[in-house]
């Protein structure tokens, strides 16, 4: 794979002191070449900050352990080169492009800034910005490359920032909640775009959504964190189709696009579980309609549990063939 966590943990300050949190707690996955991987989970899951150790950007007294190899080579040991790895290996795409863009610097100057730190002489930058901006859908380049961020539309800002993520020609794109802040029209067209630019290029994605509608629309792998641990993960279409874990299988159940079972949703019950507040046992136990005594004093063991599909419930076999 180009990126493989394994193990990986992060422990953050408890606010006011006292023992660290670790906020991501083992997590396991790979982003193999060319495909991408939805990281799928509530607020407090971890997936946040699973994203941000990828591209190195951590809080400052952020602790972490395991391992996150990038082509083989782990970026958590110290020395690594960040500002290679950023934008030129691995490109981000915010939620929010207002803020991730300079609001005193057209988009031209920003993208062809990059394009100019990738050795593309000055005499083609012009010509190459107007290219990448037409290529991720933004109408008339040539005039909106004189824009600054604020004269733009929020899907036409999100075109933007795609754009600069381009510019680097990573080879992984971190797409983190990318259409959360936009209607629901243009955030189809995103994803599209999104797509179809991962599949003619061949990147790699990591996507990180809350909602699961996304995720399928897009995702090739699927990777469901609850309270900072994975809780399975496998191929997109099977693990939402036939979740492997009960907590999937609720997150499904409570959006009415993806449920296939009965026409209503049904909202997961309960409140999510906090890496800093994290139930004994399987931290999903005080949620779960499977929950037996077990659950309440062991964490469960990731196993495969079919070719390729991983889940960390003890139950598993019985959850997929329910
Ligand atoms: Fe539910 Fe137990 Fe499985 Fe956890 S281990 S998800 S509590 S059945």
């Amino acid at each position: 794979p180009l990126l493989r966590a394994d193990g990986l943990t992060v422990d953050l300050p408890a606010p006011g002191g006292g023992e660290p949190v670790r906020v991501v707690d083992g997590v396991t996955f790979d982003v193999p070449a060319g495909t991408t991987v939805g990281l799928i989970g509530e607020s407090g899951s971890g997936k946040t900050m699973t994203a941000l150790a990828v591209i190195g950007l951590l809080p400052e007294r952020a602790a972490t352990g395991g391992e996150l190899a990038w082509r083989g080579e782990n970026l958590l040991r110290p020395g690594t080169d960040w500002h290679r790895v950023r934008g030129h290996e691995i490109a981000m795409i915010f939620q929010d492009p207002l803020a991730a863009l300079n609001p005193s610097l057209t988009i031209g100057r920003q993208v062809g800034e990059i394009l100019r730190r990738a050795g593309r002489p000055r005499a083609e930058v012009r010509r190459a910005v107007a290219d990448l901006l037409d290529r991720v859908g933004v109408p008339d380049p040539v005039r909106r490359m004189d824009a600054y961020p604020h004269e733009l539309s929020g899907g036409l800002r999100q075109r933007a920032m795609i754009a600069l993520a381009l510019a680097g020609s990573p080879s992984l794109l971190l797409a983190d909640e990318p259409t959360t802040a936009l209607d629901v029209t243009v955030q189809a067209r995103i994803l599209r775009l999104l797509r179809s630019i991962q599949q003619e290029q061949g990147l790699a994605m990591l996507l990180v959504s809350h909602d699961l509608r996304v995720v399928a629309h897009v995702a090739d792998e699927a990777v469901v964190m609850y309270a900072g641990r994975v809780a399975e993960r496998g191929p997109a279409g099977a693990t939402l189709r036939r979740p492997a874990h009960p907590y999937t299988r609720a997150l499904v159940a409570s959006v009415p696009a993806v449920r296939t079972r009965t026409a209503l949703a049904d909202p997961l019950p309960g409140a999510p579980a906090t890496p800093a507040n994290r139930p004994s046992g399987c931290a999903f136990h005080p949620r779960c309609s499977l929950a037996r005594d077990r659950c309440r004093i062991e964490v469960p063991r990731t196993r495969e549990v079919e070719p390729g599909r991983w889940s960390a419930c003890h139950f598993a076999e019985e959850v997929i063939g329910s």
